[in-house]
Formats: C-alpha cells, structure tokens, sequence
C-alpha cells in the first residue's frame, strides 16, 4: 500500500495548490526599519501588521527557501485557540492574566477569519470548531478535566458530549465522549500562507526568497549575499532556529507527520457523517489531530520520528515508511471502513519546541532584536497573535505607541532556560516519546480509567508540568 504513496515534496498541500513563483534574492547589503526573518506564519503576518499600521515602514521579509516552506505550509489546518504554556502562564502570572490570554486567542481565530475576508482570498476556512474525543476509558477520565480544566479559563461556550451525541457528528470507533469548543476552524495551510504573502507584498512589504540569514546580531541579519541593517530585526524561525548561529539549544525542532488520504467517496463520507468539518483530535498521550480537507479527504497527523540528533531538520518532509504505516493504522483505528483507502501523500515538518513547553513573544529593548514562537504544535492560529504583539512591542520601544492589551499579555518577555546538550537532548525526548506510546498501548488494554502512570512521568522528564 505504501508504495503508491507520495512522500515528502514538501507536504500535500503543494501538490493540491501548486507551488508559488519564486521572489527575487537579496541583491546585495540594504537597510529598512524592520527586517523580519522567515517567511512564515508569524514573519508574514508581523509584516501585515506592521505595515498596515505604520504604511511608511520600510520592510524587509528574508525567507531561506520561500515563503511557506516550514510548518506554515505543512500543518494539519487547526486555526485553533490552544497556546503552549497557558497553564504555566498562570503559574506564573496568576488565573486573570492567563485567562487573558486565553481570551486573547480565541479573538484570535475570529481575527483570521476576518482578515482572510477582508483581503479577499481563499483559504479553505470552515468554522466548524474543535471536537476531541476519547476512545478508551482513561482517555474519557482525562477528557472531562481537560473540559473542566478549559471551562476555568472562561470558555463559557465549550460543549462535552456523550458517546452517542458524539456519534451525531461523527462515526469514530469506540468513542466514548468528546469536547467540542467552536473556538476552531479548518484552513488550507499553504493557500493561507499563500495568501498572506501576496497580501504583505500588495502592501508594500519587500519579500526576499531564496536568502538565508547566517546570523543575526543587533541591527544587522547576514546572509550570504549582503546585510540587512535595520533597528529592529525579528527572528520568525520556529522549528528552524537552532541552526543559527547561537541558538542551537534555544527551541528544539520537533518532527510531527501527517498523511492525507484519496478523496473519499460519498459512502464513506456517508458512514463517518463529520458533516460540521470539526477539527478532529484525541486525548491519547501520543495524540493525532485531523481535518476534513475542503476536497473531501482525510488529513491525519501525529507524532512521527520525534526528533533528530544534533536538533537536524528534514529538507522536503521525506516520512519514514514506519511513520506512515503507524498514522494509517491511526486512521484505521478511527474509522475502520477505511482499511482499503489509499493513503495518497506522506510528510513531515518541524515545529520549535522551548525547554518548558511555553510559546512567548520577546522585543529586547537594549538591541532592537525579537522573536516570536515556541508554538509547539499549536502555531497557526497563535502565529496572529504573536505578530500583533510584536506589532504593538515595536511601536512602543519606537515611541509611536504604548502599552497595548497585547503587550501586557503574559507570554511576553518570558525567559526560558535552554535544552541539554546532546546527547541528552536526543535521549530524553526519544524516551518520552517512546513512553508515550507505551503509556497509551497500556490504556487501551488495561480498560482503566486512571491515565498511565508512565505519561505522567514522561510529561515530568519532559518539563511540561
Ligand atoms: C506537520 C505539522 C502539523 C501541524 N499542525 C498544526 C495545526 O494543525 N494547528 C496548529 O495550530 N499548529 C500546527 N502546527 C504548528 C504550526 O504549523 C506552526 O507553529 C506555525 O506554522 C509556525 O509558523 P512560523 O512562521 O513561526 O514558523 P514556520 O512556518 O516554520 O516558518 C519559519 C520560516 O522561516 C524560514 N527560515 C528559517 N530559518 C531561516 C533563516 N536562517 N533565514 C531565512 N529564513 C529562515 C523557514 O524556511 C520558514 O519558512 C503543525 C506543525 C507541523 C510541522
């Protein structure tokens, strides 16, 4: 079966929407007010904001390949309000500040969707919302906290649902309960990325694809073909930031893999039902995440070969056969009258993991130099509202504005300490991994509902609690 797969080119989504025109290199030294690295989600719209708020802002994107060629073009689609490290956000800062936060990103879903509206292209958006279910006993025990848990930060509209009210909206094997927020929505990652890019560009931004940044240092991003100088120069490099220099142990690059199968036929779409085109995840420890696609597949990810030794990241999303097999058994597993469907396309990306698991924002007054990420896997919709911070931090260190309810958020400026050096940092998270999987291997035979004692220990190893 998996021979007839397509695996790697990047990711499904450029095989469904064409890759973009390549933009012009950097021709040699130049100066802007901004220069932001990576072209990504949080890059772009960082540009998008910037510019819309300030037009006169000279601004510079450089991208190393093109725009899109990260996680933003490779992602399951969740425009989603969930943000790595909220829990400890409130640890940190108290309940209000993280239920700030909290209502901050669901905003933020609206906000994309108002914009995408707004600009005017299409980005396979369906605001279906986020339906995540349990399958065995352990996995419902976690699932009504983990509703209990999200009702405590004020999402007054999330909706737990039985085995049978969760067969209404969609036939998953042995569901026996589901969480549905309709803070969520389904997007086409590489025709959001897509359209972003064109919109930042129709407003002026200068884009430069093809040009890596070597270093970057206070006013300055190098690459091999001249220097960028500007007063404020933002890293936007997620998953790949560890290969510039100084940075190799600040965000791990962490591997998640998808598949999308052939276009289901209306029996099947029939026998599953998923009329709402809900967002769809799991509560297991080693847990997926799916999507309706707009052309009637499934697209179904979840962890694959967790990470690389020497924090190593792929070129065009070559997934392991092994990978592939265990996400088609996943989907198997969800909706058994698939077994014969083909899997048509296979691939990876990388996404940028900090030591304590908490996506921040920072603008370091003293050298004009940020960055944004540490999304984990929840960047699509996060990305916005990191760009509107970063927005609303430059133009307060630039005195054209002040404090804005975005820069007092609490992710801002959060510090964290960075990862082991291999091989530590290759062995700790092999083992977590590793014993995740085992953990829900064990749930499901054990019929219990108490979560494997293993997860909790590796979420500890893992620095997640
Ligand atoms: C398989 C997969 C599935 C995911 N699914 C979801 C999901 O469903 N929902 C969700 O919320 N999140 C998901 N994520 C995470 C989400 O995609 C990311 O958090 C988000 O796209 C991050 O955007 P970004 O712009 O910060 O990073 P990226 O999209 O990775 O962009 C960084 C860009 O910087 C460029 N770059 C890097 N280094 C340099 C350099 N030195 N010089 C110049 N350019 C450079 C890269 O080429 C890249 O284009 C997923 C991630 C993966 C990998």
């Amino acid at each position: 079966m998996s021979s007839r797969v397509v695996n790697g080119g990047i990711s499904f989504w450029y095989a469904d929407d064409g890759f973009p025109e390549a933009r012009e290199p950097l021709g040699g030294d130049a100066s802007a007010d901004v220069v932001i690295v990576g072209g990504g989600y949080t890059g772009l719209w960082t540009a998008y904001y910037l510019k819309k708020a300030v037009p006169f802002l000279r601004i510079t994107v450089l991208e190393q390949k093109f725009c899109g060629y990260g996680a933003s073009g490779r992602n399951g689609g969740w425009l989603y309000n969930g943000i790595a490290g909220r829990d400890r956000y409130a640890k940190l800062h108290g309940h209000e500040a993280a239920v700030r936060l909290q209502k901050a990103m669901n905003d933020t879903v609206d906000e994309v969707v108002r914009v995408v509206g707004e600009e005017g292209f299409d980005a396979g958006l369906h605001k279906g919302g986020v339906l995540e279910v349990a399958r065995t006993p352990a996995q419902l025990a976690r699932l009504r906290a983990f509703h209990e848990h999200e009702l405590s930060y004020g999402e007054k509209d999330r909706e737990l649902y039985g085995a049978r009210e969760t067969a209404e909206r969609i036939r998953v094997a042995d569901a026996v309960g589901s969480s549905w927020t309709p803070h969520g929505a389904r997007v086409h990652p590489v025709k959001l990325v897509k359209g972003l890019a064109a919109a930042v560009e129709a407003l002026g931004v200068t884009v430069h694809e093809q040009t890596p940044v070597t270093e970057i240092r206070p006013k300055h991003a190098v690459t091999p073909y001249g220097t960028v100088r500007a007063p404020y120069v933002l890293r936007c490099t997620e998953g790949f930031t560890a290969a510039l220099k100084g940075q190799r142990r600040t965000w791990l690059p962490m591997n998640s893999s998808m598949i999308a199968t052939e276009p289901l036929t209306d029996a099947q779409w029939a026998a599953i039902g998923w009329e709402g085109r809900q967002t769809l995840g799991d509560m297991a420890h080693a847990y997926m995440y799916a999507q309706r696609t707009a052309d009637g597949r499934i697209a179904l990810g979840g962890r694959g070969v967790p990470y690389r030794f020497g924090s190593r990241t792929d070129n065009d999303g070559r997934t392991q056969a092994a990978t592939v097999e265990a996400l088609r058994e996943i989907l198997v597993g969800f909706f058994p009258m698939l077994a014969g469907t083909r899997v048509a396309h296979a691939w990876s990306g990388v996404l940028g993991v900090p030591r304590d698991w908490c996506a921040s924002v920072t603008l370091d007054r003293s050298t004009g130099v940020g960055w944004a990420g540490g999304y984990v896997g929840s960047g699509v919709a996060t990305a916005n509202l990191a760009a509107r911070t970063l927005r609303d931090l430059v133009q307060q260190d630039s005195g054209q504005g002040g404090r804005t309810e975005f820069t007092e958020l609490p992710w801002v400026g959060h510090k964290v300490r960075r990862w082991e050096p291999e091989p530590l940092r290759w062995l700790g998270v092999q083992g977590m991994y590793a014993t995740y999987r085992t953990a829900d291997r064990r749930e499901l035979t054990s019929h219990r509902a108490e979560s494997s004692r293993l997860a909790r220990w590796a979420d500890r190893i893992a620095g997640r609690h």
